[in-house]
């Protein structure tokens, strides 16, 4: 008997689905109709769609991210793309990647006579903030083999952070 034909259609919730007739014989209806039944060519719903485009695209990212041959110091700390904003300010980023106020960057664009700083040592993020006698923000010089393993630490941790802000924002105000 079709469905529609039954005015009196009850709908119940059961503890489970085993040992009760009239769930079985649904279950088997169901496997029957995934197997047998006809085909629907229904269109992909928009959010599933734009789920997938998401999904491909971070991928995509993460390749080029992971292949990529510059940016090796921000790779090593932010090893995974995300669409989710990064905590990083401004200045941590001019300072991560060295695009920012700094004497090398200018000097590579000619916009700088130089590319060292007073004290005429390379004018780069990491020599301002570990040795420069010009600024007074200073972190601990590393090891030559932990290098990477500190600067990544550094950017991952909330103080360093405030300290490379400084850092910048003095070098962006003040010629060194
Ligand atoms: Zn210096």
């Amino acid at each position: 008997m079709p469905l529609q034909d039954n005015p009196n259609i009850e709908v119940g919730w059961v503890k489970a689905h085993i040992g009760i007739a009239g769930n079985e014989a649904t279950d088997e209806l169901v496997k029957k109709a995934t197997k047998e039944g006809p085909k629907f060519d229904i269109p992909a719903p928009k959010s599933y769609l734009k789920k997938l485009l998401k999904t491909a695209s971070l991928q995509k990212w993460q390749t080029d991210w992971d292949e990529g041959e510059i940016r090796r110091l921000i790779h090593n700390t932010i090893p995974k793309v995300s669409d989710i904003p990064s905590p990083w300010t401004r200045e941590v980023i001019q300072f991560a990647t060295g695009h920012g106020p700094f004497p090398c960057f200018f000097k590579r664009f000619n916009l700088y006579h130089r590319n060292h700083c007073d004290s005429r040592e390379v004018g780069d993020p990491r020599h301002f903030a570990t040795t420069c006698g010009l600024t007074v923000f200073h972190m601990l010089k590393p090891s030559d083999h932990l290098t990477e393993q500190c600067w990544k630490s550094c950017l991952s941790n909330k103080y360093s952070r405030s300290k490379i802000i400084q850092l910048v924002n003095f070098l962006t105000n003040n010629e060194v």
